[in-house]
Formats: C-alpha cells, structure tokens, sequence
C-alpha cells in the first residue's frame, strides 16, 4: 500500500450544503505581513465581527500551530516550508467544512503563499496584506522581537535578515499605520460582503 493507493473518498454531506447552512462562502482570509504588522490583531477583530454577524469562523495563528500540529518543525528553509504546507492543508479542510478561515502567519515568500492559494478553488484564497512600514513595526515592537533581533539574539528574522517578499496583487491591502484596528477589520468585513462571501436571508 502506498500514498498513491489512497482515493479521496466522497461522503454524502457536501461543502455547498455545509456552507449553504452557515450562509457564507468558504474561504481563507490569508493575512501575510512583517512580525507586528498587525496580522492576528486584525484576523481576531474581523473574526470577533464575524462572529457577532452570526458566521463561523476558525483562527489559525502562527505561534498557536507552531506549539501543537507544526511543534517539530524549526525556522530552515525547508521546516518555513513545510511549515506553511501543513497549515494550508489544514486551511483547506476547514475550508471544506464550510468556514471562513483566518490565518495569521507571516509567510514571506511568492511561492509559499501561491502554494496554498493553489490548494484550493478559485476566489476561496484571498490574500490579505498587512502593508505596515518595517519602520512602524519596530517602533511596535509586541513581542520584543526586533530588538533581539537588531542585536543578533534571534537570526533570520524576517526584515532584519530575511527577506519579506511584498505581494504583488493581494486582493486587499490593509494600511495599519493609517487606520486604527476597527477601520481596518470593517474594510475587510466590506470586502467580504462586496463579494458576496457573507449573506444573511
Ligand atoms: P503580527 O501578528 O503581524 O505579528 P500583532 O497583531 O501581534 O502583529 O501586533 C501588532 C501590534 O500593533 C499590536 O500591539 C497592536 O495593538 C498594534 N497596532 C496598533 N495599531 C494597529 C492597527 N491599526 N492594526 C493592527 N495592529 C495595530
């Protein structure tokens, strides 16, 4: 028996009639952003709105993944990877229970991010970018991280000593040094229903 053996098996309940039951539109609101860009800030203010409209919702949060289901990966090149894999198979079985889901991670590169986008169907992967100057996210500094990182404590860290590759057409972008985080979730809970993600009857 071997991995190719294994056929996806097609119950009866199906993604439309799980959704269709939650009024929504499956999808991933992946946020992409530098360390303090304000991604699980802003993932848990929409899915607290989310909640408050009546949707189901799951949070995936970076440091949360990386403690249970990822807790033997590392930060090489080939763990960042695999890393995000898991957490877009992980993504896209939510997906087919019919959830909006939130993931907060900072996913740097092109090709990690169109990975997971490729997962899964069309218009489901919505790139969410965190478009904070790497200037403001120092100056926030939550976690302390910078600072370590400014005086080598932590190596690789992205926008020190990694790079952070910018999306080229994320389908919205969040300005977080302009608006506070209530403007920023509601333009993003806008977009959801510009899109016709969520509905009520
Ligand atoms: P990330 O998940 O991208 O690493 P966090 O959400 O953990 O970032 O941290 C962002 C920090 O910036 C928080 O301390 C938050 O309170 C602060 N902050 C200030 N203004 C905003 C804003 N408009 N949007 C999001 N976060 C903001």
């Amino acid at each position: 028996m071997t991995a190719t053996d294994i056929v996806w098996h097609e119950h009866k309940v199906t993604k439309v009639q799980r959704s269709t039951l939650k009024q929504q539109q499956p999808c991933i609101l992946w946020f992409t952003g530098l360390s303090g860009a304000g991604k699980s800030t802003i993932a848990g203010a929409v899915e607290q709105k989310l909640f408050e409209l009546g949707h189901h919702t799951y949070l995936l949060d970076g440091d949360n993944v990386r403690h249970g289901l990822n807790g033997d990966l590392g930060f090489s090149d080939a763990d960042r990877v695999e890393n995000i894999r898991r957490i877009g198979e992980m993504a896209k079985l939510f997906t087919d229970a019919g959830l909006i889901v939130l993931s907060a991670f900072i996913s740097p590169f092109r090709a990690d991010r169109r990975m997971v986008r490729e997962l899964v169907e069309k218009n489901e992967f919505i790139e969410v970018y965190m478009d904070t100057p790497l200037a403001e996210c120092e100056q926030r500094d939550p976690k302390g991280l910078y600072q370590k990182a400014r005086n080598g404590i932590i190596k690789n860290f992205t926008g020190i000593d990694s790079e952070y590759e910018v999306p080229s057409a994320a389908e919205i972008e969040i300005k977080t040094a302009e608006f506070n985080v209530e403007e920023c979730a509601e333009q993003i809970i806008q977009y959801l229903k510009d899109n016709n993600l969520i509905f009520s009857s």
